[in-house]
């Protein structure tokens, strides 16, 4: 195998995977999105490796760039913040790449939603609470598809972890009343999760906008609404003493 789609993991660059790091640091070319993938997760790139930032570049120049490596036999990492399943736009570099019948593969990485969550240090599957997590975005300049629209996510009252619309967050709250969520409703806003200039702001729907607007948070941050974020809740049956499993008796 030449060419690995790897997730670099949030930011802090000892959250890629053990796997990715090797394919990473014995690559001859790299290329990464620079807009999110910490610079610093180059350093453990091999010396001499040709680096490519993909923020200024095309998709058909990045296959190029992939396709005359594999040409030249060399190994190729492709970079992607998070997981590349999320919002990574891989789907498309994988079609060309069997159109020119080059074949890759792709090395998981830990999603900045997930970053959240450990930043936030909370649970989002909490029972009696939410036992469902919903990832989505507003729309931008990518429509989302109609009956994803925000108001009707949010009918569910889920945990839900909203991607890409910081900057949008009026309507992000908006949306989010509209569909059922209490004015009350917790929420938290987290930018560059997992990066030394990490800021967790905590707030409820009434109150978020105004604090967002206080910070200047606009860009790299991700929104978690939902009463996984307050305190009420009931404990797991899995740890209950009472309740036994395949692997314990009740006591
Ligand atoms: N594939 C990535 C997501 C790429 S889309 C992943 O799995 O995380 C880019 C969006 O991800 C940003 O607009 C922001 O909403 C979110 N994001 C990426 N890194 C982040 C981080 N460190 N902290 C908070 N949100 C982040």
């Amino acid at each position: 195998m030449q060419v690995y789609f790897i997730g670099a993991g949030p930011g802090d660059p000892d959250l890629i995977t053990v796997k990715g790091q090797k394919r990473l640091s014995e690559a001859d070319v790299v290329i990464y999105a620079g807009s999110l993938v910490n610079p610093a997760l180059l350093g453990k790139a091999k010396q001499g490796a040709a680096v490519y930032n993909s923020a200024s570049m095309t998709l058909p120049q990045v296959i190029d760039v992939i396709a005359k490596a594999v040409a030249e036999n060399k190994r190729v990492a492709r970079v992607h913040t998070g997981d590349p399943s999320i919002y990574g736009a891989i789907k498309e570099q994988m079609d060309e790449l069997d159109k020119l019948g080059i074949s890759y593969e792709i090395i998981p990485g830990v999603s900045s939603f997930l970053a959240t969550a450990a930043a936030l240090q909370c649970e989002y599957t909490l029972p009696d609470v939410s036992q469902t997590v919903i990832i989505t975005r507003l729309e931008g300049r990518t429509p989302v598809p109609p009956k994803e629209n925000l108001a009707s996510l949010a009918s569910h009252t889920a945990t839900m972890c909203i991607f890409l619309s910081v900057h949008m967050l009026d309507n992000v709250v908006r949306e989010l009343m509209d569909g059922g969520y209490p004015s009350d409703t917790p929420i938290a806003v987290v930018q560059k999760a997992s990066w030394p200039e990490q800021k967790i702001i905590r707030g409820t729907l009434s109150t978020i906008s105004g604090q967002i607007k206080a910070q200047g948070i606009d860009r790299t941050a991700m929104i978690v609404v939902g009463r996984c974020l307050e305190g009420d809740y009931a404990l797991s049956r899995l740890y209950a003493p009472e309740f036994g499993h395949m692997y314990r008796d009740a006591t």
